[in-house]
């Protein structure tokens, strides 16, 4: 039987890798400008680095984690999200020891237990950014600022920011016992997860996609009228930070995010694009994951950006797909060899060159290079070859010239560039 991958375990194809690479190269170009650096950090980490950062009565820790014992014992969990791992590496390696303020971002796959459907996978990309160390609500106002910034570079458009705050230990407390009040008459209308979400984590039924929860607590208070003076200090500022950076914003109270550890800042970008599965990204300020993982009280706040969601808004994928600048085609005879040889010389010089590896004739080989999309075709002819020289034609407008051989890499490179777009 032929083997297929997992369920939601899914392959990028090199038609969609251009669009991949885009992204991440835009996302480097944009978040190193910003002075951040990149992380690279396990994709296995020990269970307990996931249960106590992300929380116990959260839904990826209940539910969607992919956690095993290994050889030796210990209780290991594919990561489902990249925060609480770089929290670790920054306590581990004791970053703070060079300077307290760390920027951070990593690219890389996260594996969640979900019901795979469009927009949601089971393993699933995601670009993070963090800033560890700064409680000022400057740095709230910078990672939103850096993250809007990327979405447009990549082109996104219609995208709306939601922000919200959530209060701290101090005051969340209060605001979830009331909560718990409002609900305690509707509970009956709740489905069963949110029935237990009540005694756990009432928050969560904020995030609930079931029908009847969303209208039980279409009424609830709201967390903005329940902070404490501190946090409606920073949330005052953030705003004005926003509002100074250019940006504009929704408030939107109801918005909880799905991890413990958020205080304060919350903050996710929609995109009416998308359906159900609509946030492509979503942060926030978790000034307690840190005592959660480690002994240090360090503020910290960031984002991630889901990639698949991310891709699947952008347009097109034409420009995205990288065909041959040029197929060295070999006329029999001697040809071969010199094709190769040429091949070769092109690919070292960074020229995306194909040719023929099966002595095919002309004909076919011109129909190769036509279904590759190749731009040119270098096209060797014996007598040609003698004097040096070689034809190259033009697959977009047919047209033919001869040219010296020793300029190949030269007069392709002009060629290519003169098209635009190509850098080499
Ligand atoms: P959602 O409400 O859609 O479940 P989330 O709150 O669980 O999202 P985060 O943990 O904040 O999401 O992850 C940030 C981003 O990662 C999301 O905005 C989304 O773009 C992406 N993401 C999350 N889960 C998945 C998944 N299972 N498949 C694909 N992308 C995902
Ligand atoms: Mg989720």
């Amino acid at each position: 039987m032929e083997i297929k991958a997992i369920r939601g375990f899914n392959d990028v194809l090199p038609a969609e890798i251009g669009k991949w690479q885009f992204v991440e190269k835009t996302a480097r170009e944009v978040f190193e400008g910003f002075g951040f650096s990149e992380i690279r950090i396990p994709i296995l980490e020990r269970t307990e680095l996931f249960s106590r950062g992300i929380g116990e009565a959260t839904d990826i820790v209940e539910k969607e984690m992919y956690t095993f014992t290994d050889r030796s014992g210990t209780s290991l969990t594919l990561r489902p999200e990249a925060t609480a791992s770089m929290a670790r590496a920054y306590l581990e390696h004791k970053m703070y020891s060079f300077d307290p303020v760390a920027k951070l971002y990593c690219f890389g796959p996260m594996f969640r237990h979900e019901r795979p459907q469009k927009g949601r996978y089971r393993q699933f990309y995601q670009i993070d950014a963090e800033i560890f160390g700064v409680a000022n609500p400057i740095a709230d106002a910078e990672v939103i600022l850096m993250l809007i910034h990327f979405l447009k570079r990549v082109g996104l458009e219609n995208l709306e920011l939601e922000i919200n705050s959530l209060g701290c230990r101090e005051c969340r407390p209060r605001y979830r016992e009331e909560l718990k009040r409002f609900l305690a008459d509707r509970a009956f209308h709740l489905c069963q997860d949110c029935q237990r979400r009540l005694q756990s984590n009432p928050l969560r039924i904020f995030d609930c996609k079931v029908e009847a929860c969303k209208e039980a607590i279409s009424e609830a208070p709201k967390v903005t009228d329940f902070i404490c003076p501190e946090c409606q200090v920073h949330f005052d500022r953030v705003k004005e930070y926003l509002g100074m950076a250019g940006l504009s914003y929704l408030l939107n109270p109801r918005m909880v995010r799905g991890l413990d550890y958020y205080t304060r800042t919350a903050f996710e970008v929609v995109s009416y694009q998308l359906g159900s599965q609509n946030a492509v990204t979503g942060g926030g300020r978790y000034d307690n994951l840190f005592q959660e993982i480690g002994e240090l009280d360090i503020p910290g706040i960031g984002f991630a950006i889901g990639i698949e969601r991310l891709i699947s808004l952008l347009p097109g994928e034409k420009e995205f797909v990288k065909y041959p600048h040029v197929f060295v085609a070999a006329s029999g005879g001697g040809t071969q060899k010199r094709a190769y040889e040429l091949a070769n010389q092109l690919h070292l010089d960074g020229i995306r060159a194909e040719a023929d590896y099966e002595g095919k004739s002309l004909k076919s080989q011109m129909r190769r290079a036509d279904k590759l999309k190749a731009r040119y075709v270098l096209i060797l002819g014996e007598e040609e070859l003698n004097r040096g020289r070689a034809v190259l034609r033009n697959m977009g407008d047919k047209s033919q010239e001869e040219i010296p051989l020793q300029d190949i890499v030269d007069i392709l490179k002009d060629k290519v560039k003169q098209r635009g777009k190509e850098t080499f």
